[in-house]
């Protein structure tokens, strides 16, 4: 084949030093994603070893060779710490250091004894290996984003493989000692699968880390930070604009004079009531139903299959538990307590926020009626 493998090892390199600078950049935006360092570090590593086997290329010499393999050895360690980073958020370096060090240990010994050829075959094999563990970590991850990380995966073992055979060929020719830098089509291909494995990988990882942040930002602003809560575009973008079902039953709650607690006691005291208001719904629907927080000290329940009387019945059991909990304020012992109106769709298709007004409605009533009470109203509204 007519290739040029110091071509071929300059084109790696220099795609190589590209992605390296591009990780660094991207992890100096955003430092806890620490495997984007990893990475970059690992890539780094990946140069100097592709820089030190095409020096190999002027005049053979042993110990140039066996550092390439400890940069390339070590490289990979740093890219494989990193993906188990990407994907579970930590890394068990032991795990890493054991992989590299099954890795550097007998190629050195190997080189040491002047068996260069034997040294290149485990270096190659044991590199192999390493890209496995890579790509098993990419398939393991995979139901993030699935097409992604499967070809993630797939172009890992492709790498592995193209490394295999630079061994399999050595042991095939029986070079167990070198005199010059390995070059046969195993050589070649190994550069080539090099070459399209990184930057596709590389794109790839960029990929599924910036739609990660996307929907991290997107779940962020779909949740209220105090409560935990769906807010009301949370609501809306998680159940859509009309029901569900044939019943679904609307609860909205309203505490009940809260700017007094927030006047009396502080707005400390305010929002460990709002949040144990929240943990209240939460322990009084099931995993089907919906709560958010629409804002201030309002609240609404949507469930998913309720009549009016189990709905009015969850309300009262929300309301109660909230009048018996106790809030530390100022060495006292106050409690706080919600009104909430309640009303049910009598078919698929209605929609929520017309469901939500008539709720209101008869929140309303709650309120002008005393507080801490539970009133229900018929939907459509009674003209
Ligand atoms: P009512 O029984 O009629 O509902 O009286 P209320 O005092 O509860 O109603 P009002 O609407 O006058 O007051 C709501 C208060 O909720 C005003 C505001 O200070 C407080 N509030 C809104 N958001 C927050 C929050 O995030 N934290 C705290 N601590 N208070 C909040
Ligand atoms: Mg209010
Ligand atoms: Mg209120």
């Amino acid at each position: 084949m007519g290739f040029d493998q110091v071509s071929l090892l300059a084109a790696i390199g220099f795609s190589g030093a590209a992605l390296c600078l591009t990780l660094l950049g991207a992890w100096m935006g955003s430092r806890a994603d620490l495997f984007l360092l990893n990475w970059s570090g690992g890539l780094a590593a990946i140069v100097v070893g592709v820089i030190l086997f095409a020096m190999l290329d002027e005049s053979y010499n042993e110990p140039l060779q066996w550092a390439s393999f400890m940069a390339f050895l070590s490289g990979f360690g740093l890219i494989y710490g990193g993906s188990m980073q990407f994907r579970t958020g930590r890394a068990n370096w032991r795990l890493v250091g054991f992989a590299v060090f099954a890795g550097v240990a007998p190629t050195t010994v190997a080189f040491l004894l002047g068996y260069s050829g034997i040294g290149t075959i485990v270096g190659n094999v044991m590199i192999g290996v390493i890209l496995l563990l890579i790509a098993r970590e990419y398939w393991t991850g995979r139901k993030e984003v699935p097409l992604a990380m499967t070809t993630g995966a797939m172009l890992y073992v492709a790498t592995a493989i193209s490394f295999f055979l630079c061994g399999f060929v050595l042991v095939a020719e029986e070079r167990w000692v070198l005199t010059e830098r390995p070059s046969n089509w195993a050589e070649d291909l190994n550069s080539i699968v090099a070459i399209i494995g990184l930057t596709g990988i590389g794109a790839l990882s960029l990929g599924v880390n910036q739609s990660r942040i996307a929907r991290y930002h997107h779940l962020q602003a779909q949740t209220d930070p105090l409560t935990g809560l769906l807010n009301r575009r949370g609501l809306a973008e998680r159940y859509g604009a009309v029901t569900q079902n044939a019943r679904s039953a609307v609860i909205v709650f309203d505490l009940d004079r809260f700017k007094a607690i927030n006047d009396l006691y502080g707005h400390g005291v305010g929002d460990v009531v709002l949040s144990r208001f929240a943990g209240v719904m939460r322990a009084n629907i099931r995993s089907t139903d919906i709560a958010a927080r629409f804002g201030g000290e309002e609240f609404c329940v949507i469930l998913q299959d309720a009549d009016q009387r189990t709905a009015v019945a969850i309300a009262e059991r929300i309301r109660h538990e909230l009048a018996a909990q106790l809030f530390a304020a100022e060495g006292r012992s106050i409690a706080a307590t919600v009104s909430a109106g309640v009303t049910v769709s009598s078919e698929r298709g209605q929609p929520i926020d017309a469901l939500i007004a008539v709720a209101d409605d008869a929140l309303y009533r709650a309120k002008t009626e005393g507080r801490n009470r539970v009133r229900s109203g018929p939907y459509p509204r009674a003209a």
